[in-house]
């Protein structure tokens, strides 16, 4: 695995939570703290970023990655690059170092990545000049750090703790960077209590998820948990969605409110989004007492401007004199 700190442990590129500690992680999650606003409060503006150029490549589809990478970049006073990507030179077969090349040569200081091939933020990680980052916003099915941490800073914020929790994934796990991504930081925060719940097909490998319990049903998983996260089917992740029975999937792993009575009474209802309402959760407990999944929208701004900064502090060190 690359190396995502510099010479002096300050945070360089993010491609992956892996390998990073539990201090790293606490000092991102309490940066973030100090950037969040509710709505209606005034939203943070600062000059963390000024002068700092970010392009955001996204080649899968994106709506709250996106949108918050760009918010928070431009919170902190950067300038954004949003490519549209479905209609960028790749498509007319423009190489990806050559657009690398060409932004790089527009003064891009940091790349903000989504990618549907494993290894592409690493890719780049190996090609781009000394004096510039990369962030992954999503790379195949392996890894969406910045979702990570918005989950455990949701959790942190109402939970205050991580050992003891019990934490029970529900949905397509196999195909979810999101599990692989949250799990991890879980993981290094203390949290042993994780409990993986889908129909077989879409469990993980038994090589994944160490430690982790697995339930074929939704009701045995549940069962106490403080935290539920409900998960999108990733058709587009699929040979053949064909033989998917959406109303009986429902039946058999949505997340109702009668299921839900099973976990503990302060569970928290999370879902990355984007949610398919009436597969993998039914409205009013998208929308009920439990839900916290438009908080994870919105520390996913917060996170994304800790992560920024974080990253341009590493940066400002990195940079060539005039
Ligand atoms: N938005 C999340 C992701 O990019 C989850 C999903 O698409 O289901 O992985």
């Amino acid at each position: 695995m690359r190396s995502q700190l510099d010479g002096a442990g300050g945070l360089r590129h993010l491609a992956t939570l892996d390998g990073l500690g539990r201090d790293m992680l606490v000092a991102i999650l309490d940066r973030a703290e100090s950037y969040r606003r509710f709505p209606g409060q005034p939203a943070y503006e600062g000059r963390e970023l000024a002068g700092v150029t970010v392009s955001n490549l996204f080649f899968e589809p994106s709506t709250r990655t996106r949108a918050s990478f760009d918010l928070a970049a431009r919170r902190l006073g950067a300038h954004v690059l949003n490519l549209d990507m479905q209609s960028s030179s790749r498509v007319k077969g423009e190489t990806m170092l050559d657009t690398l090349y060409t932004l790089e040569a527009m003064n891009t200081d940091i790349f903000v990545i989504r990618d549907s091939e494993p290894g592409m933020p690493d890719f780049l990680i190996d090609h781009v000049a000394p004096h510039v980052s990369v962030i992954s916003a999503g790379e195949a099915h392996l890894s969406h750090p910045t979702q990570g941490l918005l989950d455990v800073l949701t959790i942190r914020a109402h939970k205050r703790r991580f050992a003891g929790l019990k934490v029970a994934i529900v949905g397509d796990i196999r195909h979810s960077r999101v599990a692989r991504s949250t799990a991890r930081a879980l993981g290094t925060l203390g949290t042993s209590d994780l409990r993986l719940v889908a129909p077989a097909a879409l469990l993980p490998e038994e090589a994944e998820f160490a430690g982790a319990q697995r339930f074929t049903r939704i009701e045995d998983g549940i069962a106490g948990a403080d935290v539920v996260m409900m998960l999108r089917i990733q058709k587009e992740r699929m040979a053949s969605s064909a033989a998917l029975d959406e109303a009986a999937y429902f039946r058999e792993y949505g997340l109702n409110g009668e299921r839900l009575r099973l976990a503990s009474p302060s569970v928290l209802v999370m879902h990355p989004g984007p949610m398919n309402r009436g597969v993998e959760i039914a409205s009013d407990v998208a929308d009920g007492p439990r839900s916290v999944i438009r908080e994870q929208v919105n520390n996913g701004v917060a996170v994304r401007m800790a992560i920024l900064a974080a990253i341009a502090a590493t940066l400002t060190r990195r940079r060539k004199p005039l």
